[in-house]
């Protein structure tokens, strides 16, 4: 590529990578991208079908009114309260166009969300990183960090890990700028930390997704809970119609159908552990999981880059991320019994042929 018409922050720029979709889903094992086993609702899809008409030629609502309301409804915030975005990480780079002064600190962990780096170069904001402890703990210099932004995902990509409200609680009070708390994955969590909210913090943001517990990653909406005050700063930055009708109208219907999402969850949950009782048989380490996906050591001899590209062959995507604390390490979306059957299976071909 050439740079030289990119502006100077960008050069030798290494962007987020997602996780390999197949243009052609027929045939392959998608395990790598954290998204649903199951299709949306069925109510979810009626709705959609239903907006598809003579109104597309319209823009939609640039507050996404209806889905602020719908969402505010069920976490019993006002809707002022609430902000849309094309899907959580189109929340994530208004936070950096919102609160980071350019040169100034971003702090995040390590491992975790890999979108967070990229967005500093782009933004041109110092990265702080602080590695997470040996299981995973956020560590007392997250806490101390002073930086006007922070983010805190829990529980965390890639590890799985999840940290109590004690925690989360003792980031926000000690952070003079805003934090970030994404739980874009805490549906399959113990318990969320949005009631914080309640206790009334100034620099609280919450992020979630439909991406993951409502099987909507395709159509990339999300939301930011937090005061009046840092809503209305995200609405400042965000492009004027970062929602699309149909997403909006997807949003509305997926939030209300509790039913859906509910069971959608437990399922993943128990897989969860069946999968991780099943890969534990097979001599890997297993941390435990508070997400819809696990964060596994092959065992012992066993390269995690080579085991992800055996099993590709094999048209069964997982996930590995190849530096870091997280290197040697896969993560592995939770999928349905049928998928969990066919990994296994291939493992097992993978190990033997070449053990
Ligand atoms: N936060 C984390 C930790 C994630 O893993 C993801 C999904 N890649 C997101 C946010 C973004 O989710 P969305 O699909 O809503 O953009």
């Amino acid at each position: 590529m050439s740079e030289r018409f990119l502006k100077p922050a960008l050069r030798e720029f290494v962007p987020y990578v997602p996780g390999r979709q197949p243009p052609e889903l027929e045939g392959w094992i998608k395990l790598n991208t954290n998204e649903a086993p199951w299709p949306p609702s069925p109510r979810v899809l009626d709705a959609v079908r239903e907006a598809v008409d003579g109104d597309l030629r319209l823009y939609p609502h640039p507050l996404a009114v209806t889905a602020r309301e719908a969402i505010a409804r069920f976490h019993g915030l006002s809707p002022a309260q609430v902000a849309l975005g094309n899907g959580a990480d189109d929340l994530i780079a208004m936070c950096f166009r919102a609160f980071v002064p350019k040169g100034a600190r971003v702090a995040y962990l390590e491992p975790s969300y890999p979108l967070f780096a990229p967005l500093c170069r782009m933004h041109e904001a110092e990265p702080s990183v602080h590695a997470l402890g040996p299981t995973w703990e956020v560590p007392d210099s997250f806490i101390a960090d002073p930086a006007p932004l922070k983010f805190l995902v829990n529980p965390n990509s890639p590890t799985a890990s999840w940290v109590d409200r004690a925690v989360v609680r003792e980031v926000v009070r000690h952070a003079p700028g805003v934090v970030v708390l994404d739980e874009a994955y805490v549906d399959f969590a113990p318990a969320t930390c949005i009631d914080l909210l309640a206790e009334g913090w100034e620099n609280l943001i919450v992020l979630r997704t439909f991406s993951k517990a409502y099987a909507l990653a395709g159509m990339r909406v999300g939301y930011a809970a937090s005061t009046t005050g840092l809503i209305s700063a995200l609405d400042l930055v965000k492009d004027s119609y970062n929602v699309d009708r149909l997403a909006i109208v997807a949003a509305v219907a997926a939030i209300e159908d509790r039913e859906y999402h509910d069971r959608l969850v437990a399922y993943v949950v128990e897989e969860r552990a069946w999968l991780g009782d099943r890969l534990r048989e097979a001599g890997f380490h297993v941390g435990p999981s508070a997400t819809n996906f696990l964060f596994a050591q092959p065992p012992p001899g066993w390269d995690a880059a080579r085991l992800v590209e055996e099993l590709g062959r094999r048209r069964i995507l997982i996930r590995h991320f190849g530096h870091g604390l997280a290197a040697g390490w896969v993560r592995v979306t939770v999928g349905t019994r049928e998928q969990h059957l066919r990994l296994l299976e291939a493992l097992k071909e993978v190990m033997v042929g070449d053990g």
